[in-house]
Formats: structure tokens, sequence, C-alpha cells
């Protein structure tokens, strides 16, 4: 007579495994507008050479002379005297300017 035990299952071990790669998500950078902190959704970045400002959706990646700005801060963004401002609207084909 051989008593057939039923196999115990096991619970599966906590996978503490430390979060492997996280990527950035919306509220994981904030607005860089002094005093606002709210979730920044679009990237500023300045071509100096050029005069040209351009604002898209949020970069992947932070780079440094670039700003993120909140939806409210994205709206006021007035460019300031002789420079260009550009405007990515997601969805929409980026422009790209050569120089
Ligand atoms: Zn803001």
């Amino acid at each position: 007579m051989s008593s057939a035990a039923p196999r115990e299952e096991t619970p599966d071990s906590n996978a503490d495994d430390g979060s492997p790669s996280r990527a950035p998500g919306p509220g994981d950078r904030l607005c860089a507008r002094v005093a606002c902190g709210a979730p920044a959704v679009a990237t500023l970045t300045a071509d100096y050479g050029g005069s040209v400002m351009a604002v898209g959706p949020l970069s992947p990646e932070r780079t440094p002379p670039a700003l993120d700005l909140c939806p409210k801060h994205r709206d006021r963004l007035t460019p300031p005297a002789g420079w260009t401002l550009v405007r990515h609207d997601p969805g929409r084909e980026p422009q790209e300017f050569s120089q």
C-alpha cells in the first residue's frame, strides 16, 4: 500500500529582487519652474545658436540643458524677444530643424 501523498503546493516565494530596470513614468519628473512641482509632461529645449526654443512631449531621458515643464507652464511658455518657439504636438509629425 503506497499512500500517494499529494504534493504540497509551495507558495510563490516573494520575488524580492530589487527592481531591475525602472522606466521613467509620468510623475517621475517635475516641472522645472521654481515653486511649481507639478508633474512634467513636456520638455523644453533651446537652440541658442538659432534662437529657437522647442517644446514637445517629455523626453525619455533627462538632458541637462532641457527643462521639464508641466502642462500649465508649457502652455504659458513665451519665447524671449528674438526667439522662435516651436511646439511639437504629440500625435503630430514632429518638425525637425537642420542646423
Ligand atoms: Zn509648472
